[in-house]
C-alpha cells in the first residue's frame, strides 16, 4: 500500500472511530427510530436465569464456586440447593464481578434455633461489603444487623422476611465503587435490595466496607471481585443463583 493510501486509510479509520464516539455520546431525538434497539433477553421464569446472565449455581454443583480458603468450596449440595457446613468457612465465586444485578434465594434453617444474629445467619459480599441474611421473621437484632441490611450501616426500609424454611429471594443491583490513581474514593459503592420482590435498599450508597462494630473506610480494590457467602456456622441453604453484567448506560 502506498503511503498516500496507508494515509488516507487511517485518516477514515479515525474518522469512523469519532464518528463511533460521536454516536455514543448524541443526545437522541425524540423517538428516533435510528437510535440502538435495546438487546432482545429472554426473562425466563419462576426459577429460570434471563438469557444474558451467568448462572453461579444451576441445582447441581458448586463449580462456580471455590473456598474462601483454599480448595473446592467445601457446602453440601443437595436437593436442588447448597448449605453452608458449620465451620468450613465461606464461598466465592471462582471469576470475579464487577456492577450488575445478583439473584439469589435463600432458606432460613426451621425451626429455628436461637436468636438475634445467632439465627439463620449469613451473608452475601461483593468484595468487602455485606448484605445481611438473617432470620428476622419475628426475631429481634439491631437494625443495621437484620435481614436486607447493608451491615453496620443502614437497616432495610421494611421487613419483608418470609418464615424459616420458606425460601427467600434476594435481588440486588450493585453499582462498585471507584478509586483514582491515590486510592482515593471517586465514587461510593450503592446497593439496591429487592426482598421477595419488596424495596428494601433504594440505590442505598455505602460508607465504606462493612464490618462487626465498626465502619472502616474505603480501600482501594478492583472493579471486579469475586461474590461471596458467608459461613456463620447456620445452615442456610441457596438456591438459583445468577449474575448479569450491567450493559453500559449510554443508550
Ligand atoms: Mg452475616
Amino acid at each position: 500500500m502506498s503511503s498516500t493510501l496507508t494515509a488516507v486509510a487511517v485518516t477514515g479509520l479515525l474518522a469512523f472511530a469519532v464518528a463511533a464516539a460521536a454516536q455514543n455520546d448524541k443526545q437522541w431525538e425524540i423517538h428516533d427510530l435510528n437510535r440502538p434497539q435495546p438487546t432482545a433477553v429472554n426473562p425466563g421464569g419462576p426459577g429460570k436465569a434471563p438469557s444474558d446472565a451467568v448462572v453461579l449455581f444451576d441445582g447441581k454443583d458448586l463449580s462456580k464456586w471455590k473456598s474462601s480458603k483454599t480448595g473446592a468450596a467445601p457446602w453440601k449440595v443437595e436437593n436442588g440447593y447448597f448449605e453452608v457446613v458449620k465451620g468450613t468457612g465461606g464461598i466465592e465465586t471462582t471469576d470475579a464481578y464487577g456492577d450488575g444485578q445478583l439473584h439469589i434465594e435463600w432458606m432460613a434453617p426451621s425451626p429455628a434455633v436461637g436468636e438475634s444474629q445467632d439465627r439463620g445467619n449469613s451473608g452475601v459480599f461483593f468484595g468487602p461489603y455485606e448484605v445481611q441474611v438473617l432470620d428476622s421473621y419475628n426475631s429481634k437484632t439491631y437494625p443495621d444487623g437484620q435481614a436486607g441490611a447493608l451491615y453496620g450501616q443502614y437497616p432495610p426500609l421494611v421487613n419483608a422476611s418470609r418464615a424459616p424454611g420458606e425460601w427467600q429471594t434476594y435481588d440486588i443491583i450493585w453499582h462498585g465503587p471507584r478509586f483514582d490513581a491515590s486510592g482515593t474514593v471517586t465514587r461510593k459503592a450503592r446497593v439496591t435490595l429487592l426482598h421477595n420482590g419488596v424495596v428494601v435498599q433504594d440505590n442505598q450508597e455505602l460508607m465504606g466496607p462493612t464490618a462487626h462494630k465498626a465502619r472502616p473506610p474505603y480501600k482501594a480494590h478492583p472493579e471486579k471481585l469475586p461474590i461471596a457467602l458467608q459461613d456463620h456456622s447456620h445452615p442456610v441453604r441457596f438456591r438459583n443463583v445468577w449474575f448479569r453484567e450491567l450493559p453500559s448506560e449510554k443508550r
